[in-house]
């Protein structure tokens, strides 16, 4: 205890302990309420605004008042209501797939594929215990990096993005080796979007499986908001497609869609789907209008876009280094310095903007950052009072000339 004491103690003396600032208002609208003080949310992954939408509340509110506030246990037991056999349905069919699965958490998703997928149920099948290999990129999210350590799968890291380096790895490893490939699709802390062709490619000359991580993309990108494989035409090419349901859809829960085979497979060898209890029905029945607000409302991506390329342009006009090429509607601006960092997000906020740090061991040292996230009910005003923000402390703190 004397050490965790210790370290806590370090944490705070050198600024590192997170705020924890107390949101008394709804944290996923624009506009939220601090200590009694109104600020401007830049942090939210409530992309398309779908969180608060009246629809989406009355639609949940019809499944609490039918169900309750919670399932009553798992898939298996008592929680296998129709609502959520309709949520995997709806959700399979959003991102082009056959099928899908539903957690309470995306998290719980990407502890449950690797495991499923790389290690035995019964006997060496799908795989003897440890004899398979995880391709991973090197900024793959913690959520993928735990779900690896249970799979007992070996891990063989990638540099970002890198599809030489992907290649040169797998084609070391022999033919008969049980291979995955687990890459982002949408990496919002690095403003990059994957170079799926080249995967897809990669995995097939391999073998592969291929399971992206789409808890960014879906909703975002693509026509109808069905991810990063619709936005490339590529939906059938993809084995597992992992994806989060409290990002641009506006609730919580996570799901993982392929073939009907693989989920029909995943509903018995997914142990946090099996030993934990079903996402509740208030969920199911919101997030339900949520895939279809998201589906056949387009004019709520173009405002994403339009929000995150209006800033991206200014951003960058002000003088500061925006990563990524502005493929997705997310603006990660490159601070370095953790400290820095820190000091110019508590700037931001004394002017009413929140928008914190990811930094050390969210992100490799020394390039802490602040991932400017827009959401399609951002107005211009809201906007140009960011990047107001963003110059007058940028100044103060040198970080722009
Ligand atoms: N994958 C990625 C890339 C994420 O950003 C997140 C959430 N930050 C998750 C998975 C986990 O999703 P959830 O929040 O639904 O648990």
């Amino acid at each position: 205890m004397n050490k965790i004491s210790k370290l806590l103690n370090i944490l705070k003396r050198n600024g590192l302990y997170p705020p924890f600032y107390r949101i008394e208002s709804a944290g996923t609208n624009p506009e939220v309420i601090i200590n009694g003080k109104k600020y401007l949310i830049f942090c939210s992954n409530n992309y398309l605004g779908l969180a608060t939408r009246s629809e989406i509340i009355r639609a949940a509110e019809r499944a609490l008042k039918k169900h309750g506030i919670g399932p009553g246990g798992s898939r298996f037991l008592c929680g296998n209501i129709a609502l959520l056999e309709q949520l995997d349905h709806e959700t399979a069919k959003l991102v082009g797939a056959e099928d899908a699965i539903t957690f309470p958490t995306g998290y719980m998703a990407n502890l449950a594929i690797f495991k499923a997928l790389m290690d035995p149920l019964i006997g060496n099948l799908p795989h003897k215990k440890g004899s398979g290999i995880i391709f991973s990129d090197e900024f793959n999210h913690g959520s993928i990096v735990d779900g690896c350590k249970l799979s007992y799968a070996k891990k063989i890291i990638f540099r970002h993005i890198d599809m030489k380096d992907l290649e040169t790895k797998i084609s070391t490893v022999p033919n008969n080796t049980p291979k995955m490939i687990t890459i982002e699709g949408v990496f919002s802390v690095e403003g990059d979007l994957v170079p799926l062709p080249e995967v897809i490619n990669i995995a097939k000359k391999y073998n592969a499986i291929l399971m992206i991580d789409d808890a960014h993309g879906v909703g975002v990108m693509g026509e109808k908001g069905g991810g990063t494989a619709q936005h490339f035409g590529l939906e059938s090419k993809i084995d597992i497609i992992m994806g989060s349901f409290d990002k641009a859809l506006g609730g919580m829960g996570g799901f993982l869609a392929g073939s009907k085979e693989i989920v029909e497979y995943l509903r018995i060898a997914s142990r946090s789907y099996m030993l934990s209890s079903a996402v509740p029905a208030v969920l199911a029945g919101g997030l339900i209008k949520a895939i279809k607000i998201c589906e056949t409302k387009k004019g709520l991506r173009e405002k994403l876009f339009s929000n995150a390329n209006y800033l991206r342009k200014n951003l960058e006009e002000i003088g500061f280094r925006v990563l990524g090429k502005g493929e997705i509607p997310v603006n990660p601006v490159l601070i370095g310095d953790e400290i820095k960092a820190i000091k110019f997000s508590e700037k931001l906020f004394r002017r009413g903007i929140y928008a914190p740090t990811y930094r050390w061991p969210m992100v490799p040292k020394g390039t802490a950052r602040i991932r400017v996230t827009t959401m399609s009910t951002h107005t211009k005003k809201y906007l140009d009072t960011l990047l107001e923000a963003f110059e007058k402390s940028g100044k103060e703190l040198k970080l722009i000339p």
